[in-house]
């Protein structure tokens, strides 16, 4: 395990501090220090005896932070942050802030090998995985400038559940109530479809909420769109969706991004609500968002409308998401982080 302080549970801490033969509640005092209080340094913990503060420095644990590149704000209230991290990469989060709640999109990886030809993050290289630490400290350094966060979504650069282990990390140490104490049902993880992992996710102790981009009714049209397709067909996609709702008696999202005369008509939202009858679930309807180099338009208001129209008409419970960010490319799939995208994919 690396020697950052930001990347342990609560549960981790103690075995460091029992590990070495200091009393387990000072663990206690440490994540306080570390995710309540964002502290920075081991040295200015007072609650710490000098010479054990001392000993976790000599040994080399430390505290890391990101580095807050650049902030843009948007007019409608939306913020963009742009952090390096220790390695020099670099990844964006947005803060989303509404009447009622101040939602952060966090980013779980830096690039994503997902590919879905209509995300800008899906044309960037994938470089890594984020720790735990990294993710969880996107809060902090939101918080730090912006106030306390209520809600999280695990919907910026990355596919989460490739990075499984990191994701539900963070998760513990965000919602743990000696730190951030953000509630586990205002913590949502978005999935392109990665079906053993949902079906993992089910039999987890900790469970957030679950969004599935799903975009496409078939998956003739679906692996065009999303390349994860080939591996995780729609039928074993949604046989996971089953089991976890089985196990668990959650409803799930679906997302389902509007492209202009790709996926957008009355026929494929009819398909839609066939493929997903027998689940309990809501869906999303986000216009595509646009970016450099992206061949797609956004559908028109009038074929949202009538997408909408369609589902709720067969009783399905559908939203259409704001476009909060648009200006500062700060919306769903306009993440980037300055990184160069590769060359375009042939147009459907
Ligand atoms: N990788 C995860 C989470 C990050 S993407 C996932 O795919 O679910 C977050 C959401 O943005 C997904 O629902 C995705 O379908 C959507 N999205 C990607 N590109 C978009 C674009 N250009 N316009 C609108 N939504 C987009
Ligand atoms: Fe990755 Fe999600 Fe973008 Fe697809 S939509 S490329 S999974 S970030």
């Amino acid at each position: 395990m690396n020697k950052d302080l930001k990347d342990r549970t609560q549960e981790e801490l103690e075995k460091l501090v029992v590990g070495l033969r200091q009393k387990k509640y000072l663990a206690g005092y440490l994540f306080k220090f570390i995710h309540a209080q964002d502290g920075r340094e081991v040295a200015a913990l007072s609650t710490l005896r000098k010479a054990f503060r001392e000993q976790l420095v000599e040994q080399g644990y430390f505290i890391s932070q990101l580095k807050t590149v650049d902030t843009r704000t948007d007019s409608d209230g939306s913020a963009k942050y742009l952090f390096e991290l220790a390695d020099g990469e670099r990844i964006e989060t947005v803060l989303l802030p509404e009447e009622d709640r101040r939602t952060l999109c966090v980013s779980t990886q830096v690039g994503c090998p997902m590919g879905c030809v209509f995300c800008a993050t899906g044309r960037i290289q994938f470089r890594r995985n984020l720790t735990a630490g990294e993710i969880a400290d996107q809060v902090n350094r939101v918080a730090e400038q912006a106030g306390r966060i209520t809600n999280l979504v695990y919907m910026g650069m990355g596919e989460p559940l490739l990075n499984y282990d990191a994701v539900l990390k963070s998760i513990r140490i965000l919602n743990h109530s000696a730190g951030k104490n953000i509630g586990i049902r205002h913590i949502t993880i978005s999935t392109s479809g990665i079906a053993p992992a949902i079906e993992r996710l089910a039999e987890e102790e900790i469970r957030p909420r679950l969004a599935i981009s799903l975009s496409a009714p078939t998956d003739a049209l679906r692996s065009k769109l999303m390349p994860v397709t080939n591996k995780y067909p729609l039928a074993g996609l949604l046989e996971a969706v089953r089991k976890y709702q089985a196990r668990t008696g959650q409803r799930v999202t679906f997302e389902y991004v509007l492209i202009d005369q790709v996926n957008d008509s009355v026929t494929h939202a009819r398909l839609l609500v066939k493929l997903l009858r027998g689940l309990m679930y809501n869906v999303n309807l986000i216009e595509h968002n646009p970016f450099s180099g992206c061949e797609f338009t956004g559908s028109s208001r009038p074929r949202i409308q009538r997408f909408a129209a369609t589902l709720k008409d067969a009783g399905v419970e559908t939203t259409i998401r704001f476009r909060m960010g648009r200006r500062i490319k700060a919306a769903c799939g306009q993440l980037q982080a300055g990184y160069h995208p590769r060359a375009q994919k042939k147009p459907l």
